[in-house]
C-alpha cells in the first residue's frame, strides 16, 4: 500500500517494472477515481460564466500543450524549439494529470514501434476498454521506461518535472481554488467560488481532455476511415480531430508520425498544427517538419 502511495510521486524507473503484473494497483488509481467523482459532482458548486470559461480556456491551452508538446514535440521530434519552451509546455502538458512528458512519450513511442500487436501498450485488440483506461490503471504501466527516452532523460529538468508530475496538477488545482475565493471576494456580481474553479475549472475540464486523448488510443484504433493500409488498425474520425485539435487524423499519423502535421488535405483541420505555424511564425517554434510529397500522392489516390 505504501509503496504504491509513494508512486503516486515516485515514478523513476525501476528495475522490476518489466517483471511487474498487469494487475490492477487499486491504491495507485485512486486519485484517478477521485477526480471523476469530483468532475460528476461539479453541479453541486453551481454554475458560473467565469467557471465555464476557465473550464474550456484551461482545456484549449493544455489540449495544445498535450498534442503539440507531449505527442509531437516529445514522442515524434516533428519539430524544434529552446530549451524554455519546451519546458514550459512540458509544465502545462503536465497539468493536464497524464503523467510527466518522459512517461508519456516513453509509452508513445511503444505504441508506434508496435502498432496493435502483444507489445502495443494500448491496442484495442485486448478490449475497448482496456485500450481506453485499463491500461494505465495497471502496475507493469507506471514506472517511466527511460530506455526509450534517452534523448529527453539528457535535460534534468525534464527528469526532474517527470519524477514529481503529479505535484503540477495538484498545485494547479490549488492555485484554481484560490483564484476563485479571491473572485469572489472582489467581484462578488460573478457569483463565482473557489469550489466552482476547483470542479468546473480543474476537474471536469482535465477529465474531458483526458479522455478526449485517450479516445485517439481507443476509439480511433477501431472505428473511422482509413486512408492509408496502414500496418496497424489506426483510422481518421473527423469529430475526434476536433475535439483533440488535429489527433483524430490517426491514420494519416501512423502513416507518417514525423511530421508536425496530422490533418494531411484540405478540410482536414489540424488546430494543432494550424497554432504551431503562427508560433514559427513567432520565432518560438523552427524546423516543422511537413509532410513529404509522395506521401501526399499515396493518400490522393485513396
Ligand atoms: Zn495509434
Ligand atoms: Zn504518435
Amino acid at each position: 500500500m505504501l509503496a504504491s502511495i509513494r508512486r503516486w510521486f515516485v515514478n523513476d524507473s525501476h528495475p522490476e517494472a518489466e517483471g511487474e503484473s498487469a494487475a490492477t494497483d487499486w491504491p495507485r488509481i485512486m486519485p484517478f477515481v477521485v477526480l471523476h467523482v469530483a468532475a460528476l459532482a461539479a453541479p453541486l458548486s453551481g454554475f458560473s460564466i467565469a467557471a465555464l470559461l476557465v473550464a474550456a480556456l484551461l482545456y484549449a491551452v493544455r489540449m495544445f500543450a498535450i498534442t503539440a508538446f507531449y505527442h509531437r514535440y516529445f514522442s515524434h521530434r516533428a519539430f524544434r524549439t529552446s530549451r524554455w519552451m519546451q519546458l514550459i509546455f512540458a509544465t502545462v502538458a503536465a497539468s493536464a494529470a497524464q503523467r510527466g512528458p518522459l512517461w508519456w512519450a516513453a509509452v508513445h513511442r511503444r505504441h508506434h514501434a508496435h502498432a496493435d500487436t502483444l507489445d502495443d501498450p494500448h491496442t484495442p485488440r485486448h478490449g475497448l476498454l482496456r485500450s481506453h483506461v485499463g491500461w494505465f490503471l495497471t502496475r507493469e504501466h507506471y514506472a517511466t521506461r527511460v530506455d526509450a527516452v534517452k534523448d529527453w532523460a539528457a535535460f534534468p529538468e525534464l527528469r526532474l518535472l517527470d519524477r514529481f508530475d503529479a505535484l503540477v496538477p495538484v498545485l494547479l488545482a490549488a492555485g484554481l481554488f484560490g483564484l476563485g475565493e479571491w473572485l469572489d471576494a472582489l467581484f462578488p456580481a460573478l457569483h463565482t467560488s473557489g469550489w466552482q474553479m476547483l470542479l468546473w475549472g480543474f476537474c471536469v475540464s482535465t477529465v474531458v481532455l483526458l479522455h478526449a486523448t485517450l479516445m485517439v488510443n481507443s476509439v480511433a484504433h477501431r472505428f473511422g476511415d482509413r486512408r492509408y493500409a496502414t500496418g496497424d488498425e489506426s483510422h481518421n474520425l473527423r469529430w475526434l480531430a476536433w475535439l483533440t485539435f488535429g489527433e483524430g487524423w490517426h491514420n494519416n499519423h501512423h502513416r507518417y508520425a514525423a511530421s508536425a502535421r496530422q490533418g494531411f488535405f484540405p478540410g482536414e483541420t489540424d488546430l494543432s498544427w494550424q497554432v504551431l505555424r503562427l508560433f514559427a511564425r513567432l520565432g518560438l517554434v523552427r524546423d516543422l517538419r511537413p509532410v513529404p510529397a509522395h506521401i501526399l500522392e499515396e493518400g490522393q489516390s485513396r
